[in-house]
């Protein structure tokens, strides 16, 4: 390893810019490498709470994305047909108090803009699909589709959950598609009757759901994110459209707050569900995983794009200092694994925020603060092997 180590991370979405932001600051040489041409202004909300605040707060992005976005009272609960109210989950001044960071709603595309700005802009590579990792003892050898390639002392897969690297790292091994898919819209509050979305809302039918709530401070932005069973739609792509008419159908007597969003909705995404069980592993020497790319969870405790700006911190506080980057990794992988295991089994559930259930695992977790683990024995991986196996 050189004295001054190079890392390559492959992903620039959350987590992997995150990662880049992080590790640039602490003068490290990083590179990012992202499939994209250019970033586009993705089209859904997104929820970061206080675990995740934490993260962005040390990357001086909080004030900015609390000036934009919405701070809801409430994780509101209601029943899809009478409207009626079930237990919530309490947010606002009071969450805040508790946890020590506040609960944003915002759009995806001013999260991504904001860690964005946090990277500079000449370490990040776009348009290079990574297609080959090899390591030997000098390093790792990165190759992208094209033909290009880089090296690098360590790679960082940040690829989500369609992971290349994971792939190269455990081998092929595809996602679970769950049966089920999101519709997603953002769209202007105006095209609504009777004005704005003015909370965050659940409504929770017998075997479907819609989230709905504003994006922004001022309320101009509505989002909605739904799960419906759909067995025969297993496209995941942010240029997949749904049908707002068939959508429309999907949530026929749903009540007429859940109508009146939808009859106002211009245009949907349409987005399959995949899940992973625990992996076993998520390092091998200089190769790391790191957010959806190693634990990508079903949405409906709205902390996978969390657990990956955790991973970026975790990782980079075991990165401080270390000589031995393979150890480092390890630690990074046992300090993770226990809590985003218990994440990715707890969102499967699908009652966050509606069961009676003390939030201060979720919401109190302090990457700066959380004790750093050491690094995996043959027998603690044998342990998660048997932990998680289905
Ligand atoms: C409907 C829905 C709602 C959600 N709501 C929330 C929420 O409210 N709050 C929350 O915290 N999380 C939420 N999530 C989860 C969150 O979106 C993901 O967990 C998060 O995006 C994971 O971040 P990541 O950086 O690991 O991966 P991603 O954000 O998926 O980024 C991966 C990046 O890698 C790039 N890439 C992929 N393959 C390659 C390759 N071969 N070479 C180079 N680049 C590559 C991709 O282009 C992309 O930029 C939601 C998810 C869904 C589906």
């Amino acid at each position: 390893m050189t004295a001054r180590p190079s890392f390559a991370i492959v992903g620039a979405g959350i987590g992997g810019l995150a990662l880049a932001a992080l590790l640039s600051r602490r003068g490290a040489d990083v590179r990012l490498y992202e499939q994209a041409r250019q970033f586009v202004r993705l089209g859904a909300g997104i929820q970061m709470g206080p675990n995740a605040m934490r993260v962005l707060r040390a990357l001086g992005l909080e004030a900015g994305l609390r000036a934009r976005a919405y701070a809801p009272p409430a994780w509101t609960n209601r029943v899809w047909d009478t409207g009626a109210y079930l237990p919530e989950l309490t947010l606002g001044p009071e969450a805040e108090a508790r946890y020590g960071a506040s609960y944003l709603l915002m759009h995806r595309g001013d999260l991504h803009a904001a860690l964005v700005s946090a990277v500079p802009a000449a370490s990040i590579a776009h348009d290079h699909k990574l297609v080959g990792l090899e390591h030997n003892g000098a390093g790792v050898t990165l190759r992208f589709a094209g033909g290009a390639s880089a090296t690098a002392d360590a790679v960082i897969g940040a690829d989500g959950v369609h992971s290349k690297v994971r792939e190269f790292l455990l081998g092929p091994e595809k996602p679970a598609f769950t049966g089920r898919v999101a519709h997603r819209a953002v769209f202007p509050a105006a095209l609504m009757r009777g004005g704005p979305v003015e909370t965050y809302t659940k409504w929770w039918g017998p075997d479907r759901h819609i989230v709905i709530y504003p994006v922004t401070a001022a309320h101009d932005e509505t989002y909605f994110t739904t799960s419906v069973p759909d067995a025969a739609w297993d496209i995941e792509s942010w240029s997949a459209e749904g049908d707002v008419a068939e959508l429309r159908r999907a949530f026929a007597g749903f009540h007429d707050d859940v109508q009146r969003v939808l009859g106002a909705c211009p245009r949907v995404h349409k987005w399959a569900l995949f899940e992973r069980d625990p992996l076993p592993r998520w390092t091998d020497g200089p190769v790391a995983l790191l957010g959806d790319a190693c634990h990508p969870m079903m949405p409906y405790m709205a902390q996978g794009g969390a657990s990956a700006l955790e991973d970026a911190a975790i990782l980079a506080r075991c990165l401080d200092g270390a000589d031995d980057l393979a150890e480092a990794f390890g630690r990074y992988e046992a300090t993770r694994h226990e809590r985003t295991a218990r994440l990715q089994l707890t969102s499967r559930e699908n009652t966050w925020g509606k069961r009676k259930v003390d939030p201060a695992w979720v919401y109190g977790y302090d990457v700066w603060q959380t004790p750093i683990a050491a690094a995996p024995s043959g027998a603690q991986r044998d342990q998660w092997r048997q932990a998680y196996a289905t």
